[in-house]
C-alpha cells in the first residue's frame, strides 16, 4: 500500500526500509509533522503513519479523509494525539502498536532514577574538567528505598520488577490492578493518597487520558514526602509542569526526572542548538540542578525500532488484506 510516512528521521527509514522488505509497501518518507498544514502532503494516499507529536485532530483527518486516507498507522503505543471520535465518523480505522520493547522504556525509567540519584550528569562533566571533588555528588541506597509505581501496566510492570531488584519496597496505583503486581515480593497496591505520601521515588506509568492529564499537581504534590524523586517517561500532560517548578522550589520535589514534556511537541525531536528556545517554562525547568530531561528517548532502543518498524508494516498488511485488525484502536464512547 502506499504509505505517508510523517516525522521521519534517518533511523525511521532505516529500520523501516529494512523491515519492509517483507512487506514490501510504498513508503514515502516525510520530514514534517502531520498537522492541519501538512496532511495535504498525504493525499492520495491510503494510509498515513505517524508518531507521538504528529497531531491527528479533527481538521487533520477531515482533510485526510477528503484525500483518499483510510488507515492512520500510529508506530507508537499512545494515541492521545488523535481524535478517535472524528476518526470513527470519517471511517478512517487507527492502528498502533501497543507494545514493542517495555523494557527499553523501563529500564530508561530507572536510568533517569540512577542519574538523578548518584548525579551521574554532574560527575561525568566533571572529571572531564579535571575536577575529582565529591562536593555536591552525595547520594542515597536504592536499597530500602519505597517505589511508588502509578500504572502498573506493561513498562509500569517491569519497572516494578527492576526497583524490587535493588531491594526497594513497592507501592502501586491503578485503575485496573492486576495479580501480577501484588505477586512480586514486597509490592502491595494503595491508594494514590497512600503512594504519594509514602514513596521516596514515584514513578508514573499509566496513559494520559482525561482522567490522569495533570495527575501531578499541586495538590498531589503537597500530599509527597520532603524530596520525593520523581519520573516520567509516560506523557508529559501527566505533570503540571508549572506546580512541579513550584514543588522543587519547596522542596517537596527533591528531584525531577522526565523523558516527556507537556509542550514537548515543539522542541522535542529536532536540533534546536542554534537557536532561541522561547519556552520559558522549559528553561526554567533545565535550570535546576536536579531535573535532568531526556528527549522523548525512552523507546529508543535498536530492539524497539525493529519491533515497531514490523508491528506498524504488518498492521497495514492486515487492512490491504482485509484481516482482523487485532491493533486497533476503537473509539468508546464514554456511557
Ligand atoms: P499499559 O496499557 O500496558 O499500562 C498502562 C497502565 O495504566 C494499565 O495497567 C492501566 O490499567 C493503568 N491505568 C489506566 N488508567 C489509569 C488511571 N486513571 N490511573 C492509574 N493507572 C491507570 O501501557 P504501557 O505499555 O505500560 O505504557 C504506559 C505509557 O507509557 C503509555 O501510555 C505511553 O504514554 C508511555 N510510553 C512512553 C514511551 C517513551 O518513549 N517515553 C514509550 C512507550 C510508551
Amino acid at each position: 500500500m502506499k504509505v505517508a510516512f510523517f516525522s521521519a528521521k534517518s533511523f525511521d527509514r532505516k529500520s523501516f526500509t529494512a523491515a519492509n522488505v517483507n512487506y514490501q509497501h510504498e513508503l514515502t518518507f516525510f520530514e514534517g509533522q502531520l498537522n492541519p498544514n501538512t496532511a495535504v502532503l498525504a493525499a492520495d494516499f491510503p494510509v498515513v503513519c505517524m508518531f507521538v507529536n504528529d497531531i491527528a485532530n479533527a481538521t487533520t483527518l477531515e482533510i485526510l479523509a477528503a484525500q483518499g486516507t483510510r488507515l492512520l498507522a500510529l508506530r507508537c503505543a499512545g494515541y492521545n494525539t488523535v481524535d478517535l471520535q472524528r476518526a470513527a465518523e470519517l471511517g478512517i480505522k487507527v492502528v498502533r502498536v501497543p507494545a514493542y520493547s517495555p523494557y527499553a522504556v523501563a529500564e530508561h525509567a530507572a536510568a533517569l532514577v540512577l542519574t538523578l540519584n548518584r548525579k551521574i550528569y554532574k560527575a561525568y562533566n566533571r572529571v572531564r574538567d579535571d575536577n575529582f571533588s565529591l562536593e555536591g555528588l552525595l547520594g542515597f541506597d536504592l536499597h530500602g528505598c519505597t517505589v511508588g509505581v502509578v500504572g502498573t501496566g506493561k513498562i509500569g510492570m517491569i519497572f516494578a520488577e527492576i526497583m524490587k531488584g535493588f531491594g526497594c519496597y513497592l507501592l502501586g496505583y491503578d485503575a485496573y490492578p492486576n495479580n501480577g503486581f501484588t505477586a512480586i515480593d514486597n509490592a502491595r497496591y494503595v491508594s494514590l493518597p497512600e503512594l504519594l505520601a509514602n514513596s521516596d521515588i514515584i514513578s508514573l506509568h499509566c496513559p494520559l487520558l482525561p482522567e490522569t492529564h495533570h495527575l501531578i499537581n499541586a495538590n498531589t504534590i503537597a500530599q509527597m514526602k520532603p524530596g520525593t524523586m520523581l519520573i516520567n517517561t509516560s506523557r508529559g500532560a501527566l505533570i503540571d509542569t508549572a506546580a512541579a517548578i513550584e514543588g522543587i522550589k519547596s522542596g517537596k520535589i527533591g528531584y525531577l526526572g522526565i523523558d516527556v514534556y507537556e509542550q514537548e511537541d515543539e522542541i522535542f525531536f529536532q536540533d534546536l542548538s542554534d537557536t532561541v528556545i522561547l519556552d520559558d517554562t522549559f528553561q526554567l525547568l533545565q535550570s535546576f540542578q536536579n531535573v535532568v530531561i531526556t528527549a522523548h528517548q525512552a523507546f529508543f532502543t535498536r530492539n524497539a525500532l525493529e519491533a515497531i518498524a514490523t508491528t506498524t508494516l504488518a498492521n497495514i498488511s492486515d487492512f490491504a488484506e482485509g484481516q482482523p485488525l487485532k491493533n486497533e484502536v476503537v473509539y468508546q464512547p464514554l456511557a
